[in-house]
């Protein structure tokens, strides 16, 4: 038996998500969109971030990762799975 496809919940809070990034997307994202878009959890970003893994940069927000980091260690963690 086929899966239904997920019903698309309407959050009541406007929150930022991934898929609202354009694919060429330069912006800065906090870790919490950075974990959504590894599909990690945000402690695990953390983690990264102590460990060096992804670059990130203080700002005014608090730490931020550009969309172009999370797609290098994307790529770069697909490279070690295989
Ligand atoms: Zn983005």
């Amino acid at each position: 038996m086929a899966a239904a496809p997920s019903p698309i919940r309407m959050s009541e809070e406007p929150i930022q998500m991934p898929t609202a990034c354009p694919p060429d997307c330069k912006a800065w994202h906090n870790p919490s969109v950075a974990a959504s878009l590894l599909g990690v959890s945000r402690r695990t970003i953390y983690r990264l971030m102590a460990d060096g893994e992804i670059q990130w940069r203080r700002r005014r927000w608090g730490r931020a990762i550009t969309h172009e980091e999370i797609r290098r260690y994307q790529s770069e963690r697909a490279r070690i799975a295989e």
